[in-house]
């Protein structure tokens, strides 16, 4: 069972959800596969078991409705065969319009289906170099060593240690009514970019910002487990905790009111919260420096107080944890491997997506590509009208400077040709296109989709 010279064993690193995934996808296309995986020699802070995929947190890949992204992204992995679907099928519990499943029986079918499959094996071992070929799938909870050995490849600036992550915005969604566009003092570095200003601006008189104080202050926030304890360094500080060392603290900080005149009255607000463009089709918008641990309830009753964010569609939603994450745009290729190393790629939560079904994803297409390099085909992408398509898109263009951990939303994909208003109907119709574009995709470049 193990290589030869004509077919190497492939070696992934993390046996995860991406890692699982993955080893699945390179396995039934023939490959020989080492799954690396250290529990239990070396426990992390949140896995309980030894066993494959286990779920660490919340027992749901959410919706199963084309209509939500998350849901649309399942559609798109069940075309292309995924094993971490067909496992949470086997293990499905009632949870509405959600797939939620009974976690223990969720880890205990992707480990059985996996390893008995005749071309992988699996090792329980810390791995502390990348390897080639391979996958590095090795999660929000990296090793030490491994994150070191990346650090080291990539560069210091190209792994994070900490999400501090900002709410994200439907540009749609900010009312023009009330906000302004302008850079602070009019200041703009990047070449090429419009003289408008870069950012969104919404003003607040006095009364609006010792309400939204109140309203902070006493917001349920979310608590995480022990291990999460995040030593909390500035710049990485929740709005929150900011807002509790003084009422001047967030003017002083990120609702500073300098060098911002709003062009409608001339005069500068008490205090302005910003949004600054997340991707380059201008749809994401990123609440400056809204890192928080709100419950998410409360990101939407209390953010909402927020002059022009009324009617705020949250595309992400604000958290801080523990999470070691590549910056992509800035360190890797866009199929996300090694610039050095085609054969070294990286899926799951490491490649900067956020989620259980996003990291899934990513090592779906990682064995699909790792597959193709190894047998002499060039990786191929899925169109950025399809969730996972948009979601790659995202790992290669987001500005490498401010880049965070994102999940599926429908502000990542491609628009519409024409208008549509109806919100249901535009989703149905991005649904209907995404899935009639991956097919027509899979078909053009011959990517088996047979379920496990
Ligand atoms: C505390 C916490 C709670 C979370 N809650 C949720 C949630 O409720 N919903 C959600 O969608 N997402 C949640 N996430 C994010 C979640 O971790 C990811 O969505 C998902 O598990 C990532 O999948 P992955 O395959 O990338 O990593 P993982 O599933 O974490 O798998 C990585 C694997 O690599 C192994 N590994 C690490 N280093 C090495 C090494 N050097 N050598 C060998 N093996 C190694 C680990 O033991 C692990 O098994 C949470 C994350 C954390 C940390």
């Amino acid at each position: 069972m193990t290589g030869n010279a004509l077919n190497p064993e492939v070696h992934v690193v993390g046996g995860g959800l991406a890692g699982s995934e993955a080893a699945w996808q390179l396995a039934e296309r023939g490959h020989s596969v080492v799954i690396h995986e250290m529990r239990p020699v070396r426990p992390t802070p949140a896995h309980k078991t030894s066993r494959l995929a286990e779920l660490v947190c919340s027992n749901t890949f959410k919706s199963t409705e084309p209509t939500n992204a998350h849901g649309l992204l399942k559609a798109e992995m069940r075309l292309l065969g995924s094993v971490i679907l067909w496992a949470a099928d086997q293990a499905r519990v009632p949870g509405g319009s959600a797939l939620a499943v009974d976690r223990e029986l969720f880890a205990q079918a992707v480990t059985e289906r996996v390893l008995s499959h005749p071309r992988v094996r699996v090792v329980r071992e810390e791995v502390s170099s990348l390897p080639s070929p391979g996958i590095v799938a090795t999660g929000p909870l990296t090793s030490d060593a491994l994150a070191e050995a990346i650090r080291a490849r990539l560069g210091v600036a190209s792994l994070a240690f900490y999400d501090a992550i900002a709410p994200v915005i439907a540009r749609e969604s900010i009312d023009d009514s009330v906000v302004f566009r302008a850079s602070r003092y009019g200041k703009e570095t990047m070449d090429g970019a419009g003289d408008e200003g870069a950012y969104l601006n919404c003003p607040c008189t006095r009364e609006q910002y010792e309400a939204f104080l109140d309203a902070l202050g006493a917001a349920d926030q979310y608590h995480g487990h022990e291990f999460d304890e995040v030593p909390y360094f500035e710049g990485c500080m929740p709005v929150e905790v900011m807002a509790q060392r003084g009422r001047d603290v967030l003017r002083f900080g990120p609702l500073k009111p300098v060098g911002l005149r709003d062009p409608r009255t001339g005069r500068a607000a008490w205090a302005v919260a910003q949004l600054r463009q997340e991707d380059r089709a201008g749809r994401m918008w990123n609440l400056v420096g809204f890192q928080t641990r709100l419950r998410i309830p409360e990101q939407q009753r209390v953010f909402r107080m927020i002059p022009g964010l009324a009617d705020a569609e949250f595309l992400r939603y604000g958290s801080i944890h523990r999470n070691s994450y590549v910056n992509s745009p800035a360190a890797l290729s866009p199929h996300l491997a090694l610039r050095d190393d085609p054969l070294t790629l990286f899926a799951g939560q490491i490649t900067g997506v956020e989620g259980y079904t996003e990291s899934s994803a990513t090592g779906l297409v990682a064995g699909i590509n790792l597959a193709r390099l190894l047998a002499g085909d060039e990786p191929v992408l899925p169109p950025p009208t399809t969730m996972l398509g948009a979601l790659y898109r995202y790992l290669r263009e987001a500005d490498p400077r401010h880049f965070q951990p994102m999940n599926a939303n429908f502000g990542l994909v491609d628009d519409l040709p024409e208008r549509v208003r109806d919100k249901r109907r535009k989703r149905e119709l991005i649904a209907e296109r995404a899935l009639t574009d991956l097919e027509t995709w899979r078909e053009a470049h011959a990517v088996a989709g047979a379920a496990p």
